[in-house]
């Protein structure tokens, strides 16, 4: 099986894909379904210690997304929670997109 970083690099490139390929103006119905799926991911992560943790942030922190920049947002802001945790460092999100859907320009 995948140890924890695998599994957590892997997951990450999954989620902020979804999030770069989420609608500029979602539907009521795809606001609800980016809930539902975020809450069940969030319960069957498989690495229970983080699954809790992330349970206790997604509590505090409801999912917003409204748009795909405001999931995308809420999304970067999460990731920052586990990354001080663990002591990373900290990423601009005002980056997201460029990392995760446009490619960075340089
Ligand atoms: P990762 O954190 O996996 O990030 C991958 C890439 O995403 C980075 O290289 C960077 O380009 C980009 N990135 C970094 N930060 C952001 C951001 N804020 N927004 C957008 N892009 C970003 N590990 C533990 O040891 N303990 C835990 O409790 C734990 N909880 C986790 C909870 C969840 C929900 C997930 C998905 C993972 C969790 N992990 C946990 C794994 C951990 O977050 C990392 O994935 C792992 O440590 C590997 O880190 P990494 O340095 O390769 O980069």
């Amino acid at each position: 099986p995948p140890d924890k970083d695998e599994l957590g690099r892997s997951t990450w490139t999954l989620l902020h894909s979804i999030a770069a390929t989420y609608p500029t103006a979602p539907t009521s119905n795809e606001q609800s379904e980016i809930k539902a799926f975020m809450g069940l991911f969030a319960k069957l992560y498989p690495c229970w210690f983080c699954a809790d943790d992330f349970q206790r942030y997604m509590k505090k922190e409801t999912v917003r997304a409204a748009s795909r920049d405001e999931f995308g947002n809420w999304l970067c802001n999460a990731h920052n929670e586990v990354n001080k945790k663990l002591g990373k460092p900290i990423f601009d999100c005002a980056k997201w997109e460029e990392r995760w859907r446009t490619g960075w320009k340089d």
